[in-house]
């Protein structure tokens, strides 16, 4: 059988999360992701009560949301999360900020850091950006998608999405399929789920199937029929045409045909399948409408729910050094 990770025994003075920053699933152990799913489930119930807002753990904390790219889901949810433990949430978007008139990243980042904000979440397109960030400011930095690189929020909130429903990831085959070349969100998932113990499969057409991707610990398939067998989840994902130089599919109505979730498809899946996709959703191209609407299969509107708790637990954890809470200095 397989196990969830445990923590392992904390030495005098250790904290359950030894990191200043979160910028990755790479750079965590699978106990300290488990811990802040752990964390993130008080949240939960907290949020369905209306009672979250009355939390002010984060109060005189200045919150800056510096998006870099386009983003819905990810931009409030961060908000939402930040203003319901009480830290002054200020936002910063890319139509709005100095990058348009040339500056570069790094003065940006003196930018950001002599406002002296307390954490900062950040998105840009490029890969690595939000650590080169991370190393020049004096605070937390939050990953919030960077370029094809990880998206580490997304990959911990579709945890807790799959824990809740299912009770457990270990030993699950789990199936994200689709734009797997251009996907932060897979990298990410891939990273948390195999190390959490999942079975996972990277199913997508040759062209969008990265060649190394077995090395992140997962089973690549062509064949979405092949990828879909016995799944007991299916996490779909968007063509992200912005990434692309180029086509890498024919056309989206052959890549529906061929790779797009529909009810023949989800057949070949698991009978109590869950279908998940992070949002935005292309309907009829990655994804037949009527599966992501079926709330008895589809999570799609919990893994958004999810969202904000697991961002109210990542701002909490990250800044409890700086509020000097007692453990964690
Ligand atoms: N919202 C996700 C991301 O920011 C997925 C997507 O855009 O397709 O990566």
């Amino acid at each position: 059988m397989v196990r969830a990770p445990s923590h392992p025994a904390l030495a005098d003075g250790a904290h359950p999360f030894p990191h200043d920053h979160l910028l990755g699933i790479a750079a965590l152990k699978p106990w300290e992701i488990a811990f802040l799913l752990d964390e993130a489930e008080q949240w939960v119930d907290l949020n369905r009560a209306g009672a979250a807002k009355h939390d002010g753990r984060l109060a005189g904390l200045t919150q800056i949301n510096a998006f870099f790219e386009n983003s819905t889901r990810t931009l409030l949810s961060f908000e939402i999360a930040g203003k319901r433990l009480g830290a002054d949430v200020v936002n910063l978007g890319v139509s709005g900020s100095s990058v348009k008139k040339g500056e570069t990243l790094l003065d940006t980042a003196t930018t950001l850091n002599a406002m002296r904000p307390d954490v900062i979440v950040i998105r840009h397109a490029a890969s690595g950006a939000v650590q080169l960030i991370s190393e020049k400011v004096d605070c937390p930095v939050l990953n919030a998608g960077d370029g094809r690189h990880e998206h580490p929020t997304q990959a911990l909130l579709d945890a807790l999405t799959i824990r809740r429903r299912k009770g457990r990831i270990a030993g699950l085959k789990v199936a994200i399929c689709g734009d797997i070349l251009h996907s932060r969100v897979a990298r990410s998932n891939f990273l948390l789920l195999a190390g959490q113990g999942a079975e996972v499969r990277a199913v997508a057409p040759p062209t969008l199937l990265p060649e190394s991707v077995e090395a992140l610990g997962v089973t690549a398939f062509t064949d979405m029929d092949e990828g879909l067998d016995g799944a007991d989840v299916v996490m779909m994902l968007r063509l992200q045409t912005e990434r692309m130089a180029g086509a890498y599919v024919p056309s989206t109505r052959e890549y529906f045909h061929f790779h797009g979730l529909t009810e023949a498809r989800l057949a070949r899946a698991a009978p109590d399948v869950l279908v998940m996709h992070p949002g935005p959703m292309n309907r009829g191209v990655e994804i037949d409408g009527a599966i992501a609407d079926d709330i008895a299969r589809s999570a799609v509107t919990e893994q958004v729910e999810m969202g904000v708790a697991v961002r109210m637990a990542c701002l909490d954890v990250l800044t409890r050094r700086r509020r000097g809470i007692a453990g964690w200095a």
